[in-house]
């Protein structure tokens, strides 16, 4: 019989069912990341959301699945971040020790390790993510590493030859590839082993890094429990043996040719036997053009998101695009309203109150599902737009949130007469969100205050008043929709002979003292036509 064509709307489908082919009795599927500063959205893309769509297509195949996210919180302190309110003086000391070694740049913390895993590990479960967090400092005391490090020092004649042949480098004869935490001054960055006798190791602290000087001391130790730590490389390859890892996404920069990829797969199947996961690239997430990185500050954090949209936003987001594709997302712009238009219009052909192509149909309902990480309701849930939410809280910004959902069916932007107790805490949580990207994010464009009088020097010519006046007989004359008032506004510029452009102008120079605003139709539906008709009629 012929094979059923299956056709691949979401990519996380077509992934689960190649790892699928694997069969194996449990797939792992991985996130890491090394806690040296801010984590970011960017982070959350490669390290914890591709793993958990993943996570979950491989689930709905009804195969075993499960999600781990490796703190590398082991690695070195190499770099002092920018933004943190700290004297780098202070902290200067701690270069090349394990990030668990050093103080928190911030009171009340463990650790420079635990201050930053703070906002990600208190957000995770928000976004609807439940990983296994397994720190790796923790992993080599408790000696889960132990048997790889034995494996590594005893191979590590081969383990040079795949370096230098997968990277093209020019490791000398007799390196052995273990980074040995130094008994006198704490530092792994400095060290260097010169002999290891199958017992023990000898080491040297010498080595001179960019940032950390070694100690001098010489020393001779067991390996194990935590005293020595794999070179990243062979720490990733070790971490996929140990946790029998199938899939993991990582960014792009790691798939370079002889990069970290190559080599942590060639150690992986040479020199622990064991199959690599399989690994997709992901690219870069941008926020407004601008790349995000850990160590400037410039970052947009999950909880920063929780300020101003809904996590399903983010997941949504995450789903809806390739791994292999650069998402730019603007936050600081009105198409900021792009992103939470596209999810409810996915929402909309979810419930099938839209209908698009059947791929497409099929594609948006699917990412929806993904989205999710409450119990998907029966019925389509009362929307709100986004830009509307903003536009009402700023035109009655001292009223209480429960009162504007109450203003939001009073002016029709809502239909439903009865609201379930979900519909309404996501309507209040949709207007608070949106007075938070308005005060926090929003472009001066996408902000405004309505006028309580004529501004005072303000100039129109007398066709523009003409058709001011005009609106506001209209609004006096009859009850109007968004649909018909837009259609009012291209008549009336039609008989005063003036153009749109100048009538819309001179709309808000009126209303808001700016030359542009929201929406002119819904706008003033939203105000109420009496504020509107009074300020007309003044002109
Ligand atoms: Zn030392």
């Amino acid at each position: 019989m012929e094979k059923p064509k299956i056709d691949y709307y979401v990519w996380a489908d077509k992934v689960a069912d190649q790892l699928k082919e694997r069969k194996a009795k449990k797939y792992v599927v991985h996130g890491m990341w090394t806690p040296s500063g801010f984590f970011h959205i960017g982070n959350a893309r490669a390290e914890l959301l591709i793993p958990s769509f993943v996570n979950e297509s491989l689930k709905d195949r009804g195969l075993k699945s499960e999600q781990n996210f490796i703190i590398d919180d082991f690695d070195d302190f190499d770099k002092i971040p920018e933004g943190l309110n700290i004297k780098n003086e202070d902290f200067e000391q701690y270069l090349g020790k394990p990030l668990r070694k050093v103080p928190s740049p911030v009171e009340g913390y463990d650790s420079w390790a635990h201050f930053f895993q703070k906002d990600v590990l208190s957000a995770l479960e928000k976004f609807g993510i439940k990983p296994n967090i397994l720190p790796s400092y923790d992993a080599y005391k408790k000696g889960i590493y132990d048997k790889t490090i034995k494996i590594v020092l005893n191979k590590s004649e081969e383990i040079r030859k795949i370096w230098n042949d997968v990277t093209n480098g020019k490791k000398p004869k007799g390196w052995v590839p273990v980074m040995v935490i130094c008994e006198n001054c704490g530092k792994s960055a400095t060290t260097k082993v010169v002999a290891w006798d199958g017992k023990e190791l000898e080491y040297l602290c010498t080595q001179h890094r960019p940032y950390a000087q070694g100690c001098r001391h010489k020393g001779k130790l067991k390996p194990g429990k935590g005293n020595v730590k794999l070179p990243w490389r062979l720490h990733w390859a070790a971490g996929w043996y140990i946790y029998g890892t199938t899939f993991e996404s990582a960014g792009k920069d790691h798939f370079s040719s002889g990069g970290s990829v190559d080599t942590s797969q060639a150690f992986c199947r040479e020199i622990f036997k064991t199959q690599p996961p399989m690994q997709i690239p992901t690219e870069f997430l941008l926020v407004d053009n601008a790349k995000l990185s850990g160590s400037v500050g410039n970052v947009i954090s999950l909880s920063n998101w929780l300020e101003f949209a809904e996590p399903e936003l983010l997941r949504f987001m995450m789903i809806s695009y390739q791994p292999q594709t650069v998402i730019n997302f603007d936050l600081h712009s009105n198409k900021f309203f792009l992103l939470a238009d596209r999810y409810d219009e996915a929402e909309r052909v979810h419930f099938g109150k839209e209908i698009k192509s059947d791929k497409r149909n099929e594609q948006l309902k699917r990412y929806y599902e993904l989205s999710q990480i409450k119990q998907m309701q029966e019925k389509i849930p009362v929307q709100i737009n986004y830009s509307i939410a903003s536009m009402v809280t700023q035109v009655f910004p001292e009223k209480p949130l429960n009162e504007l959902v109450e203003i939001l069916s009073t002016k029709g932007w809502i239909h439903r007469k009865t609201l379930t107790q979900f519909d309404k805490e996501r309507l209040l949580k949709r207007l608070e969100l949106a007075k938070n990207w308005i005060k926090k994010y929003a472009p001066e464009d996408a902000k405004f205050v309505v006028q309580e009088e004529i501004p005072k020097d303000l100039k129109l010519g007398s066709k523009e008043k003409e058709a001011l006046h005009i609106v506001a007989n209209a609004l006096k004359e009859k009850k109007w929709n968004e649909k018909t008032l837009f259609e009012e506004f291209y008549n009336i510029c039609q008989g005063t002979g003036i153009k749109n452009t100048d009538f819309f102008r001179a709309a808000y120079n009126v209303l808001l003292n700016k030359d542009r605003g929201p929406k002119l139709a819904p706008f003033i539906l939203t105000l109420g036509k009496e504020k509107v008709i009074e300020l007309f009629e003044k002109v």
